[in-house]
């Protein structure tokens, strides 16, 4: 067989960590598999580096930004190897263009246009264990791109597609995905399956277990994801395309505090409206998320809607024109918010679901101040104060 096997930063965070992932990988090697090992930066490597990077230039150009954060990885992958030598076992450590990460151009979030795997394929053959830096690859003009923070479960399940590996497993800091983060809510249980398109939202709604393009990824290809603890021996989650485990309505409580919400109050109650304000903001590549309209009454009406944290400002300044052509009363950026979302492919056949969650809140005095539903998944806004609260609260009521 031909498994892939990514370790995230916590799991490589230290020598004896470093050794304790060279045995795992060892041991399947032993067993006569072919073994792919993906890896990100030990512990807080990357977040290190952004921070060296601040206090010298706060703007850094992208390109120098991902010259840095490529570094983090690079250690790792020397070390495992390293370490996977010491145990007896040949290895080899390869960079992302190395083993033939090839990515579109744009720094920070670039993505993976194909991985030309033969580099790979040959030191397999050589019988070799190959560790491959997570997280970064080359673009056109050869300079090295990165792929986005949580990337290197990307660049895991890039290998398994394009090699047709017989196994993808993540190996993390906890034994799977949860119903809700396990460290945060002490009563979340584990999930044994999980369908890519409940994975996929709930990593978009911020479980940051695996990375959303990575599952996105793998539905695409039918790669077959296990979520697993490198540091006891327990079954995974399996992420899949259908899964047999009796109907539960609700898998998981996400949490997403990256999140700034833009208020325009009174805007004239008139076609065009919401149309003339959205390709302002479109126009600034800001991706909106929720978006409520209230009412109009007295000839106005207001529009609130959610973007990213970073491009909160932003879409202040892309609407200022427009708030004063049409004499608008007030345009503001809120960033105390937090959006609590329940995902779950049952929730569309069952009724009075949103109901469930909104009592739950309603009893834990939380107000709720913008909702978004879609057929797997429920979203409200809520004040980051709240937030802590919320999801125990949601948890408790589904899951407790
Ligand atoms: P890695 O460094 O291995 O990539 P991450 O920190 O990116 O690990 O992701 C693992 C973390 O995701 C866990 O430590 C946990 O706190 C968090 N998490 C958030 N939501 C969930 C969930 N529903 N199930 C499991 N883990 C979750
Ligand atoms: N090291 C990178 C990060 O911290 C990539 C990863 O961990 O997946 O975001
Ligand atoms: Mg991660």
């Amino acid at each position: 067989m031909l498994i892939v096997q990514k370790f995230g930063g916590s799991s490589v965070a230290d020598a004896e960590r470093v050794m304790n992932v060279a045995r795992i990988v060892t041991e399947k090697y032993r067993q006569g598999h072919d073994v792919v090992v993906v890896v990100s930066a030990q512990g807080d490597t990357t977040d290190d580096l952004i921070d060296k990077a601040n206090e010298i230039n706060p703007h850094a150009n992208k390109r120098e930004m991902d010259m840095l954060l490529a570094a983090g990885e690079q250690i790792s992958i020397s070390l495992l190897a390293m370490a996977i030598e010491k145990l007896g076992c040949p290895a080899v450590s390869l960079l992302g263009w190395q083993a033939g990460f090839q990515t579109s151009s744009k720094h920070g979030v670039a993505r993976i246009r194909k991985v030309k795997s033969e580099r790979i394929r040959n030191e397999l053959d050589q019988k070799k264990i190959v560790v491959v830096a997570g997280f970064q690859g080359l673009d056109k003009n050869e300079d090295m791109t990165t792929l986005g923070r949580g990337g290197s479960d990307t660049s895991a399940v890039a290998i398994a597609a394009s090699m047709h590996a017989d196994l993808c497993q993540i190996y993390t800091d906890v034994e799977g995905v949860y119903t809700a983060d396990p460290r945060k809510i002490p009563a979340a249980k584990k999930l044994d399956e999980i369908t890519y398109d409940e994975m996929l939202e709930l990593a978009t709604l911020g479980a940051q277990v695996l990375n959303n393009r990575s599952v996105e990824m793998a539905k695409k290809y039918g790669v077959e994801l296990e979520v697993i603890s490198s540091f006891t021996n327990r079954p995974g989650t399996k992420v899949k395309e259908v899964i047999n485990m009796e109907k539960m309505l609700i898998k998981s409580v996400a949490k997403d505090t990256d999140i700034a919400r833009i208020v325009v109050v009174g805007v004239p109650d008139e076609p065009g409206m919401a149309f003339k304000l959205f390709s302002r903001i479109a126009k600034a590549h800001i991706n909106v998320d929720i978006i409520l309209q209230s009412v109009g009454r007295d000839g106005t009406k207001d529009i609130s809607f959610t973007v990213p944290k970073k491009d909160g400002e932003a879409a202040v300044a892309a609407l200022r024109d427009y708030c004063d052509s049409v004499g608008a009363l007030e345009l503001s950026a809120r960033t105390d918010v937090a959006k609590v979302s329940i995902v779950g492919a049952g929730m569309e056949t069952h009724e009075g679901v949103a109901a469930q969650m909104f009592e739950a809140l309603s009893d834990a005095n939380i107000n709720i101040r913008m909702i978004s539903t879609s057929e797997i998944k429920i979203s409200v806004l809520i004040d980051a104060d709240d937030a802590e609260r919320a999801v125990a609260a949601v948890h408790a009521k589904f899951f407790e």
